[in-house]
């Protein structure tokens, strides 16, 4: 028995339709869809295709250059009552574009371009589907910059980093996407445009900007945004601290953030990753749970002082000073951990789950959600754990712990429930230590089951009706976050 949604005719007649919308030069059929598009970089995605069960399952692709056109597919998907999912990058890790329920991929990379630069307020027009490390290199050129670089700045798009709530390695500093958002052009689940007011501090009502991001395709498609800028950095000051305990290091970023200071970078690796991680690629002898830090700005004596301030913080916790060379090592590789040999590939099992907490709860949710995870393999395995602590607030910090191993069961759905078992119990152990479940990866695929412990029931109504309302034909990416209409 076929386990397609659609049938061949009804393909076929899609296709058709896509092709007078967009041309049938930007329209992939089933078969051709599913070839170009075999999901995001999840582990779940990548080894799902290995074994010839793709999780994404497109009945057609089609591939949009203008807001208009995104919309008229829209209005189509509506009238054919077929889902929609948006794909940017495709270099999400947690499934989220993934076309699970079958319909339309909607391949966002032909919106990529510039709308509008404004050199006087420091801000930008720019389309959903333009890639982060394109975007910088076109800002950089005239002396500007982003500052929102995630580690996948080669493969995300803008759009994509905005439906998923990313964050970027400067992000202590700048902020996490959401920050650096002033206003954004959707096309609705109904195929309507909606353009949120131009700046995002106002009195208007609601913040929609704020509703739109992170909603991972569920609630609209994000065609354009308008972002801050700013000036290209005259000056990095580096800074790299061991400590005898990880506690030590935890307790200097508190203090570091609560008296209002900004480094750009803050980043503490526990024993684990300072020494297969971190160390791999500084190579400067370090062994105990070790911190790099740097500050920038536009006025070099200020970005000094507030490094100096940073730096007296580390030593008054007891931090061992290393001097700059490590971090600016660090800052110059900090791209090399997401490729090979650092990036693991098949037949390992991978995963990173990245969890947020204030301070008075995130030493506890480091402890119980790595020891979750080493209890939730049986040694035999050999379980490598290395986790960081990268993005800091005010008022608490993230944990990045990447699991590997390197040769899990040959038979793939035990190899699947591994993988879901330590998920499982890491996520459990977050939620019991007062954690938040993810800071920037999003939810996709692996953490839906997870977002009515996240939200509880009435969380979980609320973002039901919410999409009730906007979505009546629930067209976009159902079923994804966990949201049941
Ligand atoms: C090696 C590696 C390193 C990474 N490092 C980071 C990091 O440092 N920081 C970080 O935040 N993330 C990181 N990620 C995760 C990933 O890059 C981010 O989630 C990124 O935001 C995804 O962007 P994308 O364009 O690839 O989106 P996709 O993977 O294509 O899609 C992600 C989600 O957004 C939706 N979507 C995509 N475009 C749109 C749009 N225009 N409108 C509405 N919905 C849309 C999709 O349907 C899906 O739900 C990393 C991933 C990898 C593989």
């Amino acid at each position: 028995m076929s386990t397609e949604t659609l049938n061949d005719t009804q393909v076929t007649k899609l296709v058709a339709a896509l092709g007078k919308i967009v041309g049938p030069e930007n329209v992939l059929d089933r078969a051709l869809g599913r070839k170009k598009y075999t999901g995001d970089q999840s582990w779940l995605s990548i080894s799902a295709a290995a074994q010839n069960r793709q999780l994404s399952r497109q009945d057609a692709v089609a591939s949009p250059t203008t807001t208009e056109q995104v919309a008229a597919i829209v209005r189509l998907a509506n009238d054919l009552k077929v889902p929609v999912t948006p794909f940017g990058g495709g270099s999400g890790v947690q499934g989220a574009a993934n076309a699970d329920k079958g319909g339309i991929l909607l391949n966002l990379r032909g919106m990529n371009k510039i709308r509008h630069l404004d050199e006087h307020s420091l801000t930008c027009t720019v389309e959903g589907g333009y890639i982060c490390k394109e975007f910088e290199a076109w800002l950089n050129e005239r002396g500007l910059c982003f500052t929102h670089y995630p580690a996948s700045t080669e493969w995300a798009t803008v759009g994509g980093c905005l439906a998923a709530r990313g964050s970027g390695v400067l992000s202590t500093k700048y902020g996490k996407i959401e920050e650096h958002v002033l206003s954004v052009e959707v096309v609705t689940p109904t195929g309507e445009i909606l353009r949120t007011p131009s700046v995002p501090r106002h009195a208007v009502g609601p913040e929609l900007t704020q509703l739109l991001i992170g909603s991972e395709g569920t609630l609209g498609i994000i065609t354009a945004v308008t972002v801050r800028l700013r000036k290209l950095q005259a000056r990095r000051a580096f800074g790299t601290f061991t400590f005898a305990k990880l506690e030590d290091g935890i307790e200097a970023g508190r203090r570091i953030m609560t008296n209002g200071l900004k480094p750009a970078v803050l980043r503490l690796y526990d024993a684990n990753a300072t020494q297969h991680s971190l160390e791999r690629a500084v190579q400067s002898g370090l062994k105990d749970p070790a911190m790099v830090l740097m500050c920038d700005g536009d006025l070099p004596s200020l970005v000094d002082a507030e490094a100096l301030e940073c730096f007296k913080i580390c030593k008054d916790m007891g931090g061992k000073d290393l001097g700059a060379k490590p971090a600016e090592t660090w800052w110059e590789k900090r791209y090399v951990f997401y490729y090979p040999p650092f990036a693991p590939e098949l037949p390992s099992i991978w995963c990173t789950m990245d969890v947020v907490a204030d301070f008075s709860h995130i030493a506890d949710a480091y402890y119980k959600v790595t020891k979750a995870m080493k209890e939730a393999v049986d040694p035999k395995w050999n379980l490598s754990l290395n986790t960081h602590f990268s993005h800091w607030y005010e008022w608490g910090s993230m944990i990045y712990p990447r699991f590997k191993i390197p040769t899990g069961p040959s038979n793939y759905e035990e190899a699947l429930a591994l993988h879901d078992k330590i998920v499982h119990d890491a996520t459990k152990a977050a939620l019991a230590a007062g954690a938040v479940i993810n800071d920037h990866h999003g939810v996709g695929m692996r953490l839906a089951p997870y977002m009515k412990d996240q939200f509880g029931a009435a969380g979980m109504k609320t973002l039901a009706q919410i999409k009730r309302g906007l979505d009546p034909n629930n067209v976009f990416c159902p079923g994804k976050l966990g949201i049941t209409v």
